[in-house]
Formats: structure tokens, sequence, C-alpha cells
């Protein structure tokens, strides 16, 4: 049987990934699935572990770097309604893994309810969030994060409580195929005062990563709370470049990408660092990126 066959309403053959990524490089996905519902989603897993398929969830691609010859097996998006959901309900806020993570902060902000707003400007959804542990320079997502219900590879679906839960600095015990939903624990605030707080670390965000125009991502992880980007510019690296790769201008941890460059001149740019920093400084950097 065609891996497609009685998918073909959802799932695409040799669709381009690089316009859903934050740098907008890199080949297609072999196969590429828009599930339309939670059952849709089981029928893929089931199918792709059936036919040995490797298969990935993607979310805003905002910290995924999908390599100039394409991802082998299934990339899924969950963009359809049923992965979008948000509630609030009293001090909770409940979402869908496929919402963005934007959607959540307004939502909570316009309730009144404090602790995700100090993750405005982090770009990607609520599944990414929680999947990359996502922090501002106030806390991460996982210690708002009071419960998750999640798709295993076999297509178990399970409920994971507060206890069951480990957050680390960009790490998570979230690390089933899909994140399906998770609830949110937050804090009875004036909406006015919290608005103008989540205002003011917007202005903030936006001023220290690349422009919303260029094609960029994040790189490093921290090294034991030292900035990355401090790193970077004591190794003489904050101007580095590689082909049409270069770091960026405002925060030395990002890249950004020229017209015409490829995934290929940002890898090189990452070993660059990466070899540059361990010789000059003894410090070795670990991606905060995937690269697909
Ligand atoms: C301009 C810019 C600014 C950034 N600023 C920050 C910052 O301040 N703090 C920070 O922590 N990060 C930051 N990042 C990195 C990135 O935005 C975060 O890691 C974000 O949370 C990733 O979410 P995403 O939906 O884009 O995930 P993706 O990049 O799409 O995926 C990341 C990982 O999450 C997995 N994933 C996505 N959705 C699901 C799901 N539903 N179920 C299971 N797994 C899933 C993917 O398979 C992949 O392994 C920044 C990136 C950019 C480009």
């Amino acid at each position: 049987m065609a891996f497609i066959s009685g998918l073909e309403n959802f799932v695409e053959q040799d669709t381009p990934l690089a316009e859903r990524t934050w740098f907008k490089l890199g080949g297609a996905a072999e196969y590429f699935a828009q599930p339309p519902s939670q059952d849709a989603l089981m029928s893929l897993v089931t199918r792709c572990r059936e036919e040995e398929l490797p298969m990935r969830i993607l979310g805003g691609g905002s910290n995924v770097l999908v390599r100039d010859d394409g991802v082998k097996g299934v990339i899924a998006s969950l963009e359809a309604d049923a992965f979008l959901k948000i509630e609030v309900e009293g001090n909770r806020v409940r979402a869908a893994g496929g919402a963005p993570l934007a959607h959540v902060i307004s939502a909570a902000v316009g309730a009144g309810l404090s602790g995700l707003e100090s993750l405005v400007g982090i770009p990607g959804s609520i599944g990414g969030a929680l999947h990359t542990n996502a922090a501002g320079h106030a806390g991460d997502i996982g210690q708002w994060t009071s419960r998750a219900v999640v798709m295993t590879r076999t297509g178990e679906i399970l409920e994971r409580a507060k206890e069951d839960l480990d957050f680390s600095y960009r790490q998570s015990s979230l690390d089933e195929l899909v994140i399906l939903e998770a609830d949110f624990e937050l804090e009875p605030t004036d909406p006015k005062a919290l608005t103008k707080r989540m205002q003011q670390q917007w202005i903030v965000k936006k001023a220290s990563q690349p422009l919303a125009h260029q094609a960029a991502g994040c790189l490093f992880k921290n090294v034991q709370g030292t900035s990355v980007a401090l790193l970077i510019e004591q190794a003489g690296l904050k101007m580095a470049t590689a082909g049409g790769a270069a770091m960026s201008e405002r925060d030395a941890n990002f890249v950004v990408v020229r017209d015409g460059g490829t995934t290929k001149d940002v890898i090189e740019l990452i070993e660059m660092i990466q070899n540059s920093v361990r010789d000059r400084l003894g410090v070795e950097l670990e991606l905060q990126l995937e690269i697909w």
C-alpha cells in the first residue's frame, strides 16, 4: 500500500518547507500533513508506525533549520481548528498544541491573568514553546504549566499531571510525538497594569532581536547562566559571516540570512562560531536550534 493511500485529503508529497520556517531556507518534506482532526492525526501516526516512516511536528518553525536537500518522512502541521482552541476559565488558560503562543498570551492578558506575558515576542506555537521550554528574562513557560495532553508515537493519548512534568533551561520532559493541549495556572492581576507591563516587555524584546522582515534564527544555548551573545562578542565574532549567513547586529546569538543564502551557509557559520569559541575561550557552545 502506498503510504499516502487513504490519507490523500490531508497528506501531500514533496512540499516545500522554507516558507514555514523563520529561516525561510531548506528543501521539501517528503510528505507534509495537515490533519483536520485528532482522529486524522492518529491515523497518520498509526500509518507512520506501520510503514516505519519518521514523523515530526512542525510548529511555527522558529527553532528549526531545514537542510537544503529537505527532510525524509512526514512533517505534520497542526493548523486545523481542532488544534488551535484557547479557553479561559477562572485562573486557568487551556490551549491546544497548534495555537500561536502570541494568541494564548493575548487571551491570558485580556482576562487579567498574569504569567505568560513574560514570553511576549517569542514566535511559534504552544507545542513548540512547551517542547523547548521557551523562556523570557522573567521566566519560562514550564513554571505556569499545570497539565498537558500528548499523543505518543504509538498513537496513545496520555495525560501528564504537573508532578510528571519537568522543565529546565531550554528543556522539557514533554518529548512525546505530539503535544495536543496544555493548561496554564495563572495569577489574577489588574488587566490595565498587566497590558502595560506586556507592552514594555514587547518593546525591549523587539529591540533586541532581528528585524521582523529578516529571515533569521536563534542559535545557541547560554552557557551556565552566561549570555552566549556575550561569549560570541568576546571571541571577536560579532559580525562573523559565512556565504549568505551573518551574525545579527542586534543580538550576536541570532543569524540573519541574505538573499541567496542557504542552509549550508548557516551550518558553516554555526560550525565556525563553535570552533572559534572553543579555541579562543575554551567554551563548548550547544545548539538551541534544531537542524532537520
Ligand atoms: C526571532 C526569534 C526570537 C526568539 N526568541 C526566543 C526567546 O526569547 N526565548 C526562547 O526560548 N526561544 C526563542 N526563540 C526560539 C523559538 O521561537 C522557540 O523555541 C519557540 O518556542 C519554538 O516554537 P515553534 O512553534 O516555532 O517550534 P518549531 O520551531 O516549529 O519546533 C521546535 C520543536 O518543537 C517541536 N514541536 C512543535 N510543536 C509541537 C507539538 N505540538 N507537539 C510536539 N512537539 C512540537 C518540533 O517538533 C521541534 O522539535 C526565538 C526564535 C526566533 C526566530
